[in-house]
């Protein structure tokens, strides 16, 4: 095959959503030569729930992106809303952190995700969009992985080698199959549909996770967006979908029509054309390999979605940093080898698994309706219990109070009850 082009750097990015422009953004302050690569052109879409946790806020505020952020339309989150099957609802507001109310943001990813991209853009990085990754360019000696190969939208062929190439290609990244990082685990998959409505009754500023006896451990939701819109879906574990054969795009409209706690609600909403859309989410519940001879991989390529809420931006976030953390020291060694990268998996290890393991739990917990039924209603009217889920999903450090059955049972099945 004839490639036009050769060019050289330090560190190759194969996706600019959340992950790939934070990574190199990230990258560009430790003066690593930097290039992202995506297959769109910004603006482009993503499709999502829209929902951006109150810890993400954190590091857009690092990336120095959070005020351009706040000044397009968006929706303050400030809490959760839940309901279990049996219909009882349980508010839970984001907890304070050092006295401060936090929040989070329901933002449409096309407006988002291109203000990261144009972030990175002036943070000196070479960027090329309408370039689709085709392949990797291994050592044929080491088989260390040393560059990219791919087409331009109009079809020219090119090649770009790096030090290190990140796969930040989200849930089907191409960098995480051709290093054969990716499993096919369906129990830890999920499948989501979302369409956007306008007009939808009684929406708090919270985003609302409704579980359904069909859909358990998967619920359905409403996140309240900017303009009076909201951003509205459903989401399963893909085995049980294939396990119960359910139709998500029948399950997801039976529920508006019929579901007796969401029924009125909808009653004079219009759903916006052409936003009925669907996609794969790869929970962190089972992690793939992120990292080896010449290649890391961050966000959904790297399988970090957590998987009790379905967010994922957060962790595409968090493990950018962490890449550019590692790619830095190993640029200052000079040694892009799989045992230098391995800090990385110590690193995921430490900042992001226990987040992820205590919701995976929490998920776990939510496979029985009768359970559901009698932990929500205890958390109705428990305050600690509240503040125990509220801590469980957004503070890396919570207790794991719901990794042990006993221990959950326990606090379900002890009174008071109401
Ligand atoms: C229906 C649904 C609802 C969701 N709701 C939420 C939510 O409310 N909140 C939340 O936090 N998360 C949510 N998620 C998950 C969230 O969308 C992802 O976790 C997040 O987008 C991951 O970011 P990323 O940067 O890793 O990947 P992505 O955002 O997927 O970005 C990957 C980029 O790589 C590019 N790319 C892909 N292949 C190639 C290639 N071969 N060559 C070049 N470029 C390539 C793509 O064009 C894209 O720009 C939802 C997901 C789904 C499917």
């Amino acid at each position: 095959m004839a490639h036009d082009e050769t060019k050289r750097f330090n560190a190759i990015v194969v996706g600019a959503g959340p992950g790939g422009s934070s990574c190199a953004t990230f990258l560009s302050k430790t003066g690593v030569n930097v290039l992202l690569l995506d297959k769109e052109f910004f603006p482009r879409d993503k499709i999502c729930g829209d929902g951006i946790s109150a810890r993400s806020l954190d590091i857009l505020r690092e990336l120095g992106v959070l005020e351009k952020i706040e000044s397009i339309p968006l929706r303050k989150i400030s809490g959760f809303t839940f309901s279990s099957p049996d219909g009882t609802l349980v508010d839970i507001p984001i907890p304070k952190r050092g006295g401060n109310i936090r929040h989070g943001y329901a933002i449409r990813r096309l407006l988002l995700d291109n203000l990261l991209f144009q972030n990175a853009k002036e943070h000196s990085i070479k960027t090329m969009e309408g370039f689709t990754v085709t392949g990797l360019i291994k050592d044929s000696h080491s088989s260390r992985v040393v560059g990219v190969e791919g087409t331009m939208s109009d079809g020219q062929k090119k090649t770009f080698y790096a030090d290190v190439i990140v796969g930040a290609d989200g849930v089907n990244s191409i960098v995480a199959r051709e290093t054969g990082a990716r499993h096919g685990d369906i129990a830890h998959l999920g499948v989501s549909l979302r369409c956007y409505y306008r007009g939808v009754g009684d929406m708090k500023g919270n985003l609302e996770l409704h579980f359904l006896d069909k859909l358990i451990p998967g619920y359905f939701w409403i996140l309240p967006m900017a303009n009076g819109f909201a951003n509205v879906g459903i989401g399963i574990v893909m085995a049980e979908m294939r396990a119960k054969k359910i139709n998500l795009k029948n399950e997801l409209f039976r529920t508006i029509e019929n579901n007796p706690v969401l029924k009125d609600r909808f009653k004079d909403s219009t759903v916006v054309p052409g936003t009925l859309k669907g996609g794969t989410i790869p929970f962190g519940s089972k992690r793939w390999k992120a990292y080896g001879n010449g290649w890391l991989l961050v966000g959904d390529a790297a399988s970090l979605v957590n998987p009790f809420t379905g967010e994922g931006i957060e962790n595409a976030l968090y493990s950018g940093r962490l890449v550019a953390a590692v790619i830095s020291e190993a640029y200052l060694k000079k040694d892009y080898s799989e045992s230098q990268f391995s800090s990385y998996e110590h690193a995921l290890k430490k900042e992001l698994d226990p987040i992820l393991q205590n919701s995976y739990q929490m998920q776990k917990r939510s496979r029985s309706g009768f359970l559901l039924n009698l932990f929500m209603h205890k958390a109705a009217r428990n305050q600690k219990v509240r503040d125990l889920m509220a801590s469980t999903l957004t503070d890396v450090n919570s207790r794991q109070i719901y990794s042990s059955l006993f221990i959950y049972l326990r606090m379900v099945l002890t009174p008071p009850y109401w």
